[in-house]
């Protein structure tokens, strides 16, 4: 099952989408095939992940974990190098370009914590592409880092007002946006799910990770155990599986936000958790959590890009079948993964990564020190400091934000219409 029939995945999948999007997704289909098989336009890709995004990233052993840990050798896939911080730039480039090689000039995506919307606003950058992204008031608000991010390369972030103001609005907006306008604009969806054929898509744009790997690794001759990563909306883990999918080892293991517990929205398990069941949400079949009216229910993890009521078909179809294995890690189990990897590596995981990294510290001990295991870093922690600092030393976060706000509101008047009017200028240029 390492790609779709027909858009499905066993029962999970397919393109349960309002009749004016039939035709854009029909057509993006034809170009993706059409561009897979175009030399020249792999070759493109492969330079712009070469010399842009900085490919192939390093697979890293983890030696003095391991060694404190006293089981299996764990080694890491340092996503969190690639140019932007995260494995979401190997998505948002290829589809990029894939626009591009359609003719269309105009980009939107949604984005919930602002992580793809900042990775597909700097392809855009890059590609000399208008961009436009849909993200809930809610997230604008909370996220502005990432806001910063995606303005600073030049895209137009639209605040979401209908619903929850949340990601799946954004989603929402994005496809209404989209039915308005196939003609001049390409949809970068940012994950392995949506209608077909965003999963093949995506899959496919993450699976350099995986194909990395699986030569990597060959060079050392790890007798690799299984491979660990973990799973929002599924794109970083189904590129990492991709190559092995279809091969009896190694086990694949999907790590879920555990949140703070098993109760009814204090997680995003919707494969172990106690909500789980099948539904058709956002134009595709899978698994979700819903409330018996089927209407989708709140979810809660520490980590933003973990955070979400459902998952990619693929990863439901694989866990379904046994072939990916599923569990959770708790928000404290992530945080203490963070510290972990950080104080004995000098690796920062991101908090969404740092779930896969908590099952390895899990699993490690439990196997024999010539077997490997290999986890994901699907980002770097830089971004999570507003989560993490107040977490670990909140008097001085805290001091900091103050002093902040002071300096801010005594220096107001420092930039005068003078300078304004020179950046103005720049800009524009
Ligand atoms: C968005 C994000 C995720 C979750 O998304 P997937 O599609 O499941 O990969 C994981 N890690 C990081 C760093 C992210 O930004």
């Amino acid at each position: 099952m390492s790609e779709s029939e027909n858009g499905f995945f066993n029962e999970f999948g397919g393109k349960y989408v309002a009749e004016v999007l039939r035709r854009p997704l029909d057509e993006l289909e034809k170009g993706f095939k059409e561009a897979m098989n175009d030399p020249s336009f792999l070759l493109e890709l492969e330079e712009i992940q070469r010399d842009y995004i900085g490919r192939e990233t390093p697979l890293y052993y983890a030696k003095t974990v391991s060694d404190i840990l006293g089981g299996a050798q764990i080694y890491i896939k340092l996503e969190g190098l690639a140019n932007t911080g995260a494995h979401k730039i190997n998505n948002a480039i290829g589809q990029c370009l894939l626009a591009k090689r359609m003719g269309k000039k105009r980009i939107i995506a949604e984005t919930g914590a602002g992580q793809h919307g900042v990775a597909t606003a700097a392809a855009c950058a890059k590609l000399g592409l208008d961009c436009t992204v849909y993200q809930g008031e809610v997230d604008v608000r909370r996220q502005q880092p990432n806001v910063a991010a995606m303005e600073m390369y030049g895209a137009r972030v639209l605040p979401v007002t209908s619903g929850s103001r949340t990601l799946k609005d954004a989603v929402n907006e994005a496809m209404r946006d989209w039915a308005a306008h196939p003609d001049t604009t390409h949809y970068v969806l940012g994950s392995a799910l949506g209608p077909a054929p965003f999963p093949d898509i995506v899959r496919e744009f993450q699976s350099v990770i995986g194909k990395e790997v699986k030569r990597q690794a060959a060079e050392r001759n790890l007798d690799v155990e299984a491979l660990i990563a973990c799973v929002g909306g599924g794109s970083n883990s189904i590129g990492f599986f991709s190559p092995f999918i279809d091969e009896k080892s190694p086990r694949l293991i999907g790590v879920e936000a555990g949140g703070i517990g098993p109760g009814i929205g204090e997680n995003a398990s919707r494969m172990t958790g106690n909500a789980s069941r099948d539904g058709i949400m956002q134009g595709y079949k899978s698994r979700f959590l819903l409330d018996d009216d089927g209407q989708a229910l709140p979810t809660r993890s520490i980590s933003a890009g973990l955070d979400y009521c459902g998952i990619g078909p693929q990863l439901a179809a694989l866990g379904k079948s046994g072939r990916i294995e599923f569990t959770s890690a708790l928000d404290d189990e992530a945080l203490e993964a963070v510290r972990f990897f950080a104080r004995n590596e000098g690796i920062l995981f991101a908090l969404e990564s740092a779930h896969a990294g908590a099952e390895a510290i899990r699993l490690a001990p439990k196997l024999p020190k010539n077997k490997a295991i290999i986890v994901n870093m699907s980002g770097r922690g830089d971004k999570d400091v507003f989560i993490t600092s107040p977490v670990f030393r909140p008097k001085a976060w805290l001091d900091f934000l103050h002093s902040e706000i002071e300096r801010l509101e005594e220096k107001k008047d420092i930039h005068d219409a003078k300078s304004m009017r020179r950046h103005d200028k720049i800009t524009s240029m």
